[in-house]
């Protein structure tokens, strides 16, 4: 067959626009209608969002009370204490003495009626934090707004409890994300899926992957438009309770493979904690979203790296040796928890690859303890994990539902078939749930629960098996009977055979927090050959259906789709191929 073409997109010009300035959601604070008193000018909501001891990340909201709008708007204030302001975003911070100048960028420059702009910055200090206790507006004393979620004089605080159609208080942490939420779909994902053949899938929540810098203001890989505002945004508008993104732009990315490797060179840690983490966690602080869960994914293809393919093992690579030893995928974890946890409404899951990964006795416990090293440093502790995610982008059976790990061929055991290979678990639902015991034993709270990553492992269509096969012998039986029809369970190139797997659904068994399509369908795992590309990612051979594989594939075939564009990119081709083995089928 060859190449569909693909209608060209609509631009989301107009949401890109609007998130330029936010429209205030803030009423004039305090103030009643009727008295004599006239309304202050402007209102200015300072927090502290983080707070490590001696330094800190404020955000700052500040709204135009005024009947006109204000051009080139400033905001001043001194401090009390000796604090330091350090460079911010969306603004531009400098502080002498103790007086800060904030000036607004030439992009958000003025502040409409009503409007408000939102800028945030790190800043130092020694002794106590205090904020400041007096705002000006380009002059103009402002009134200041407590920005406690509640203040009886703040009615229009996105997330006051009480507050006419707040679908959740803020910071009322829930166990399960997912329970009860209604999920926000990504406009990105759900026009391209609609626009080619997936119409009847196309309302269903996707993640927003974050997998570079650019990605947080202007969308990621591919032909996604929007930046992280605008996908927030765009949830408040759906009335979502819950966002799903992905952080994924760890320094030496994908040190096991090629497909993915990103922008941040293995020495990079700084600008990621800088110009990744630091940038998001002041979007997302952003008080009109405190309403909405946010899920965050954390940094798939990193930590289980640093088990399985480094030392002596014959899987090892260069670069995954290179990232165990200078300890930056650790720290960029636990600092991605850090800062990202202590925002109230965000619920931290942590990548832990998939049974075919880790399913292993000398992988499995010693993921578990990595996670919890990573867990608690560079500030973050376990109250900063919600849980894990498994399967991320892989292609693992949720259920093999034709045998099971305690099944055994004349006495022999199925771990010793060519398949399972010695691993304890033979599906994805029974590894998450064994994994999330492990993991409160390693130290992480009782109630963590899993994500499944469920888009793409459904092994529906003419091949999959309807019974178990016979016990002829301990491969025909175990190869007979398995629904997951790879090669290989270390294969995850744009496997062919594949279909769409369970359909989102919150705490579908025990442990397990939700099967959610972390992994948009329809988007590349790699590309069969170099393309060029700005986002560092290469040719893998994974991705090439004609290599015969090595040590981390048992030297098999890849398995993979021909002709695939590089990681994120629409593959239509496995889209069409997704939905035709679909399982459950799509009607
Ligand atoms: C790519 C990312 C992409 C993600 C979702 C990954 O393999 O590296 O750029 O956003 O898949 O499709």
């Amino acid at each position: 067959m060859t190449g569909t073409v693909k209608p060209a997109r609509r631009r989301r010009t107009a949401l890109l626009a609007a998130s330029a300035l936010m429209v205030g959601a803030l009423g004039a604070g305090g103030m009643m209608q009727g008295t004599a008193v006239a309304a202050p000018a402007c209102t200015v909501d300072y927090k502290v969002v983080n707070d490590w001891g001696n330094g800190f990340t404020a955000s700052v909201t500040v709204t135009n009370n005024a009947t006109s709008t204000l051009s080139n708007w400033k905001v001043e204030w001194d401090y009390a204490g000796n604090q330091k302001a350090g460079s911010g975003w969306n603004a531009t911070v400098a502080q002498s003495g103790a007086h800060v100048t904030v000036t607004a960028p030439s992009w958000n420059s003025s502040l409409s009626s009503g409007g408000s702009a939102n800028f945030g910055f790190n800043g130092t200090y020694s002794g106590s934090n205090p904020a400041p206790s007096t705002f000006k507006l380009n002059g103009t004393t402002c009134n200041v707004d407590s920005g406690d979620p509640g203040d009886p004089g703040d009615p229009g605080d996105p997330g006051d409890p009480g507050d006419p159609g707040d679908p959740g208080d803020p910071g009322d942490r829930v166990d399960n994300p997912y329970a009860g939420a209604k999920l926000y779909v990504n406009p990105d994902w759900s026009e391209q899926a609609a626009e080619n053949g997936g119409a009847a899938i196309a309302d269903q929540p996707t993640a927003v992957w974050l997998d570079r810098i650019s990605a947080i203001t202007s969308g990621s890989a591919g032909e996604n438009t929007m930046g992280l505002r605008d996908h927030l945004d765009e949830a408040l508008e759906q009335g979502a309770d819950a966002l799903q993104m992905v952080t994924y732009n760890l320094p030496g990315r994908d040190c096991s493979a090629l497909a993915s490797q990103g922008e941040l060179g293995p020495d990079e840690i700084d600008r990621y904690k800088n110009e990744f983490i630091d940038p998001i966690a002041a979007i997302l602080s952003d008080p009109k979203y405190a309403d909405l869960r946010i899920i965050n994914i954390v940094e798939i293809d990193s930590l289980p790296n640093l088990i399985t393919n480094v030392g002596s093992r014959p899987t090892a690579t260069a670069n995954c040796d290179t990232m165990l030893a200078n300890g930056n995928y650790v720290k960029g974890v636990g600092y991605a928890l850090a800062k990202l946890g202590a925002i109230p409404n965000v619920y931290n899951y942590i990548d832990i690859g998939h049974h075919g990964w880790l399913g292993w006795d000398d992988n499995f416990a010693p993921t578990a303890k990595l996670l919890h090293q990573a867990a608690t440093s560079e500030g973050s502790t376990v109250d900063h994990v919600a849980g894990f995610a498994a399967n991320v982008a892989n292609y693992g059976a949720l259920k093999e539902p034709h045998f099971t790990i305690d099944d055994s061929v004349n006495g022999t055991s199925v771990r010793q078939s060519k398949w399972v290979d010695w691993n304890r678990y033979v599906d994805e639902q029974s590894y998450a749930q064994a994994f999330r015991e492990e993991a409160v034993k390693a130290g992480f709270r009782s109630d963590v629960g899993v994500i499944i990553d469920t888009s793409r492992n459904g092994w529906g269509g003419p091949n999959r098996p309807s019974a178990p096969a016979a016990k002829t012998s301990l491969d025909a039986f175990v190869d007979g009977s398995r629904v997951d029809r790879r090669i290989h369970t270390g294969n995850w190139c744009n496997q062919a055979g594949a279909g769409l797997g369970e359909r989102p659904k919150a705490a579908p068994a025990p442990g397990i927090d939700a099967y959610a399509w972390i992994k948009p369908p329809g988007e590349s795992d790699g590309a069969s050959e170099d393309i060029p590309n700005d986002e560092g990612k290469k040719a893998d051979q994974m991705c090439d259906p004609d290599y015969g594989g090595n040590a981390r594939n048992g030297n098999s075939k890849s398995g993979a789709l021909p002709d695939a564009p590089v990681s994120g990119h629409w593959f239509q081709a496995q889209f069409e191929e997704l939905l035709r083995n679909a399982y459950p089928p799509v009607n």
